[in-house]
């Protein structure tokens, strides 16, 4: 099994600055976020479908502006985000408090959150931030370990192959420019093998995958069976 690193070891500097400096633009849906509002329906309905979500204790792990969380409160269940960028999680805040949704966040790692809160999560939340890490596998074992017997795990990252390498980083930050150059480092792309791999691990069993397709007609993303792209896996704790 895994272990989880036990203190904010796991973490880009880098990144955690590109996210700050580009958080002010969170809910600007025409902004660099514009993918994350696109995606956002699709994955809800998805998570709220296998996991109902209403009456649920969920944490967001790498909540970044809380585009997920927030619409996770929506939907009843009592949420929290949490992130190790201050300013998206400013950005959060502010935005809840506009629209009148009630939930927390915390400035932190999931390793450190889950040293207090061991079983403690119906449902946890991982999406598009293990790309971000420098060792993945201990934040999927901080997640299995927050989670009660029986709880749900949803992921989602970018599968690491030629074609993904191609839409994700030529397509989107150089070609269409829906991303800002520098978004993803294709070494730290994920195969499904290798996530389902680590998360069974720490005692996860994959119930369904699902990949993420995109129109760059209509800029409309929608869930689809090939993974090759990036791709989302919702997990059950044994
Ligand atoms: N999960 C959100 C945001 C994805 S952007 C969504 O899908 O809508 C990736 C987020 O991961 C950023 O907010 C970034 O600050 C956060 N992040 C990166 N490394 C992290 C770490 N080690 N611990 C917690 N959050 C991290």
């Amino acid at each position: 099994m895994h272990s989880v690193q036990s203190t904010n070891t796991n973490v880009d500097q880098h990144e955690i600055a590109r996210f700050n400096a580009l958080a002010s633009r969170w809910w600007d849906e025409n902004s660099e976020f514009r993918p994350l509002h696109r995606i956002n329906p699709h994955r809800l309905e998805w998570i709220d479908q296998l996991a109902s979500l209403e009456g649920k204790k969920v944490i967001d792990i790498g909540c970044g502006g809380g585009i997920l969380a927030e619409a996770m409160a929506k939907r009843g269940a009592q949420v929290c985000g949490i992130d190790l960028a201050g300013k998206p999680l400013e950005i959060a805040r502010w935005h809840a408090a506009q629209v009148d949704v009630k939930l927390e966040y915390a400035d932190s790692s999931a390793e450190e959150w889950a040293t207090k809160h061991h079983q403690h999560y119906d449902v946890i939340t991982c999406m598009e931030m293990l790309e971000h890490v420098p060792d993945p596998s201990s934040v999927i074992a901080a997640c299995s370990s927050m989670l009660k017997p029986g709880g749900w795990c949803f992921f989602s990252t970018i599968n690491r192959n030629p074609l993904a390498y191609l839409t994700t980083i030529i397509g989107a930050e150089y070609v269409l420019r829906t991303l800002p150059i520098g978004t993803h480092h294709y070494h730290k792309f994920i195969r499904p093998h290798e996530l389902i791999q680590m998360a069974e691990n720490c005692g996860l069993q994959l119930i369904e995958k699902k990949g993420l397709g995109y129109n760059p007609i209509t800029q409309n993303f929608r869930l689809i069976r090939f993974t090759g792209m990036a791709y989302l896996l919702a997990m059950k704790k044994v």
